[in-house]
């Protein structure tokens, strides 16, 4: 990884002003956290050296590729590297005014999930923190954001020390630690250390999407890997250390997950004490139908009626094939 470091904004930063006090770094992050679009906006900083700054450190790491726009509001961003690698983002806008913005940790994904079109693109590299934290500027310069999610391309917990030193940053654009959200599909290493050493009150989703083992495997080749039994004991030492209940994902795929027996299996592995259910529906990527309004309903009433707090995901950027990969697979 060593190679793509001259490329980080924020260390290429840092070395052009070694020489200025040290104030100088903390007012450019300000402003670039702020929604600023360029040095010359930095009004505070000696002409000379924003000059300098333009034409010496980029002001993202990122390029713009593509840009899809969804009628509900929706916007899928598709951007490069330095070194032409694909990221994809997406900015979602509520009715109720909250702005959230899903990040991708990752260029592509090793960890071939069969449901996800990430999961069938080339794995291609670790993104860097300040990779990761200007696809939420870009956002942040067109409107105010208030959520993150780090639930775009690729597993966060394989890239732990850049998700959270990005994680760590996001307050100065307007996300706060309660919301924002980092997904796993259960990759143990990462979600040790995320337990370990995140006490920012940071939430933890998890991608269950099936509970009965042979099923979940099919479906994601890491539960081969690390067993969901001990990704959910994980899961409960982070409640326990931090009083905050986990998310679990669960995509709904007609037919595959989505019977009334398999949310029983469901809410026999879940405490409701430390988990809520988001079921999502799914955007078709290929391999799978999304399940049917009735089968979500059913599944959802079962785990209801089981006491497991459950809500149904809106769907959103259907029209934009926002599913993380998506756009990035058709390029
Ligand atoms: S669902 Fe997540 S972990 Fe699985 S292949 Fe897609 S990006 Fe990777």
């Amino acid at each position: 990884m060593g190679r793509y470091r001259d490329w980080v904004n924020l260390e290429l930063l840092a070395a052009e002003l070694a020489d200025e006090p040290p104030y100088r770094a903390r007012q450019v992050w300000a402003w670039a956290a702020r929604g600023a679009s360029g040095y010359d906006e930095m009004t505070d900083l000696p002409s000379p050296l924003r000059a300098a700054l333009a034409e010496r450190v980029p002001f993202s790491t990122l390029t713009v590729e593509d840009e899809a726009r969804s009628s509900d509001g929706t916007v899928k961003v598709l951007f490069r590297t330095a070194d032409e690698h694909p990221v994809e983002a997406v900015l979602m806008r509520f009715r109720d005014g909250r702005r959230s913005v899903c990040v991708s940790s990752q260029s592509g994904c090793p960890l071939t999930c069969t449901f996800c079109a990430t999961g069938q693109m080339r794995f291609r590299r670790n993104l860097t923190a300040s990779e990761i934290l200007d696809q939420a500027l870009h956002f942040r310069r067109v409107e105010p954001i208030d959520h993150c999610v780090f639930m775009g391309m690729g597993e966060p917990m394989l890239n732990i020390d850049e998700v959270i030193a990005a994680a760590r940053r996001l307050p100065d654009l307007g996300v706060t630690h309660r919301r924002t959200t980092v997904s796993t599909v259960g990759w143990l290493p990462g979600l040790r250390r995320f337990v370990d050493e995140v006490e920012e009150p940071v939430r933890l989703a998890l991608s269950l999407h099936a509970a009965e083992p042979a099923l979940r495997s099919e479906l994601m080749p890491v539960n081969d890997r690390y067993p969901l039994p001990d990704v959910v004991a994980e899961c409960r030492r982070y409640f326990e250390l931090r009083r905050r209940k986990v998310f679990v994902e669960y995509v709904m795929l007609a037919g595959v997950n989505d019977r009334v027996e398999q949310a029983r299996s469901l809410a026999e592995l879940l405490d409701p004490q430390v988990f809520k259910v988001n079921l999502i529906p799914y955007n078709p990527t290929g391999a799978f139908t999304g399940s049917s309004p009735k089968a979500i309903a059913a599944f959802e009433a079962e785990l209801r009626r089981r006491g497991l707090p459950t809500t149904v995901r809106l769907t959103r950027g259907r029209d934009i094939a926002a599913a993380c990969g998506q756009l990035a697979a058709a390029s």
